[in-house]
Order: structure tokens, then sequence, then C-alpha cells
């Protein structure tokens, strides 16, 4: 039983040679902010919105999925030119390492609207067939792995620290929450959503990943503590470095490998 740790995964040109490169190329972590607007249609759970009366249908449901991969989005006007350039930075490295496309909008039904203009950072998870739907980006999530994470919300992932077999890799220490955030931390099933995992091991370093500080109360204590290596039962889990304690290191904001494959695999029918 190896300890499964991906060392290079694109060589992104014949000349770079990776010798611990896990990351493909984003920037660095910032949690997610939380809002609380629900929508007469919506339910948010922090940055993911899904439709009230489909949250019980769950997303390994086919219908959920973008056309052939390919994702109209619409970006809303005067977005400045250097915002712009980091979207469409984030969209080409999806691009680059899986079969998902962004295109833009011209007679599609279903298209992402890219708004900065609202505050908190948060997207619909996946495709949910009601035309128009809203990926914001407000003050504060224009980092490239922010954009990356909403992003592949929109493609149709949960978040990794949700997964309903989280708990035998990371611990959440509710004490440590902030009052009346606890939901973030729900496993998808206790959300009522069906999420495929693609029996894919468990990946600390997955950019979908929230940091160990998320939605921490003012004693500034961890809220998701990362089991030690040596007590894994099973090493078969992704992880990018450890750190002095042995534990995986968690809240990265950069795509892995582990979340290529995982879109690559939601998407293996379909594009
Ligand atoms: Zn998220």
């Amino acid at each position: 039983m190896g300890i499964f740790i991906y060392v290079v995964i694109f060589n992104l040109s014949p000349l770079l040679v990776f010798s611990s490169a896990r990351f493909l190329n984003t920037d660095e972590a910032n949690t997610s902010v939380d809002e609380n607007e629900d929508g007469e249609f919506f339910t948010r759970v922090d940055d993911m919105i899904f439709l009230s009366r489909r949250v019980k249908a769950g997303l390994s449901s086919t219908r959920f999925r973008w056309f052939g991969g390919m994702i109209p989005y619409k970006i809303q006007r005067g977005l400045p030119e250097e915002m712009y350039e980091m979207l469409h930075d984030a969209m080409d490295l999806i691009e680059e390492h899986t079969c998902i496309e962004f295109i833009e909008k011209t007679a599609e039904k279903n298209y992402i609207y890219i708004s900065y203009s609202e505050e908190g950072c948060f997207s619909h998870v996946g495709m949910v067939n009601r035309g128009r739907q809203k990926l914001n980006l407000g003050r504060g999530c224009w980092k490239f792995g922010t954009i990356v994470h909403e992003l592949i919300h929109s493609i149709g992932f949960s978040h990794e620290h949700q997964r309903n077999d989280r708990d035998t890799y990371i611990t959440i220490a509710y004490e440590n929450v902030e009052e009346g955030k606890e939901h973030n931390f729900k496993l998808d099933r206790e959300m009522g959503l069906e999420f495929s995992t693609y029996e894919m091991p468990y990946n600390y370093a997955s950019v979908m990943h929230y940091g160990s500080m998320a939605f921490s109360d003012e004693d500034d204590e961890p809220t998701i503590i990362p089991k030690k290596l040596s007590e894994l039962s099973s090493k078969h889990v992704y992880y990018s470095a450890l750190d002095d304690d042995g534990r995986p290191v968690i809240g990265l904001r950069k795509l892995t490998w582990g979340d290529v494959r995982m879109i690559n695999l939601m998407y293996k029918d379909h594009c």
C-alpha cells in the first residue's frame, strides 16, 4: 500500500521538467466569502447555489452537465482589462487540461453570466437549465485560484471537504467554527446532494478544498484539521506537501491533476 503522491502532471513544455511540481499554474488561496442572500428559487450553501426544488435530485445526474462540455458565457459589461485577462487565463487553464470549453454566448439558451458587481464569490453548481445562471466574482474574489474554484463549481463540482467520505481524512473542529456557519461543513449527502467522487482518492491539494481556517471564529483556531498521514488507514490520497506535524496541507487553491482528472471523468461521455 504505497503512498499515493502525484508528482508531475503535465509537461507544459518539453523543456520543463518538474521534480516536485504537482500544481498547474494558479495563484494563492482565498477563502470564499459566505453570502446569505437566498433568492426565490435558489438555496445558497456558502459559495454554491442550488435550485431548491432540485437539491434532492443530485448532481451525479447527467442532466446537470453542459452539452458537449461547452460552457457558453457572457461577461458583465465594463469589466476592467486586468480582471478580464485573469478570468480568461483561468478559463484557458481549465481548457488546456480538460475537455471543457468556455465559449462566448451567442444563441445558446443556457449560459453563465459572469458578474462582478455583487458582494461575494459564488456560482451555481453544474448546468441548471434555467437560461442565464450567475457566477459572481465580487471584490476580494479576483485571485486566480478563486476564479478557477468558482468556474469548477459551474462545471458541476462541490467541495472536496464535503465529500461523504471526508471524515476519514479530515476532522471538522466544530468548536472553532463561527456560530451560524456550521452548515458550510455539511457532507454532500446531508445537503441532499449526490456527487460522485469517480472513485478518485481524497485530494487534500484540490482547488475545491477549503483551508484550515475557513469560517473560524474569533479565537482563530483551525476548523478543518487534516489527519496525519501516519494515522490514515489507507495512504491512497493525493496531497502536495505535509506540515511539520505530518498533516497534508489544504486550502491551496491551485488546480491539481486530481481536479483535472475528476472533470474529465465527469465529462467523458459528454465531450
Ligand atoms: Zn466553493
